[in-house]
């Protein structure tokens, strides 16, 4: 059913708080009032929905089809990041980020070997850490093949 069916119900399924549920109930009834009638109520709920699948459309176009920018960041490498959702993206690339840190303070090349590292950052995402990226942008290992982002 589109958006103009039973309004309450594609919310209920989708959420497990009943937050939005609540706010969708407050705005409805801060627009609607005995005084529109039952047209005018209709359409006022009609507006509503709309406007709530037309919020929902652009979260969901932010978390999974938004793609970061980033300068300085090997197109390959990027690529890939995008395949995640825009939180993770910019997680990883936040740790790009810090290679130029790790660079400005004259940390050496953390000579890793292999796509491990020791760091709380990589043993709790699993994901690129800074050291992993130090080593894949400047070191002459390239751990970080498309076989090892897959
Ligand atoms: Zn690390």
């Amino acid at each position: 059913m589109g958006p103009l069916g039973s309004p309450a119900f594609p919310l209920l399924l989708q959420v497990t708080s009943t937050n939005a549920l609540e706010s969708y109930h407050s705005e409805l009834k801060k627009i609607t009032s005995s005084q529109h009638g039952l047209i005018g109520a209709c359409n006022k709920i009609i507006a509503l929905d709309l406007k709530r699948y037309s919020d929902s459309d652009y979260v969901v176009f932010e978390f999974r089809v938004k793609k970061i920018s980033v300068t300085g960041v090997d197109n390959d490498i990027l690529k890939e990041i995008h395949k995640f959702p825009l939180p993770i993206q910019k997680l990883i690339v936040n740790k790009i980020l810090f290679v130029n840190d790790r660079i400005e303070k004259g940390k050496e090349l953390p000579g890793l070997t292999s796509l491990k590292c020791h760091c709380t950052f990589f043993h709790k995402y699993m994901f690129p850490c800074k050291h992993i990226f130090h080593e894949q942008l400047y070191g002459l290992r390239k751990l970080l093949t498309i076989d090892a982002w897959n």
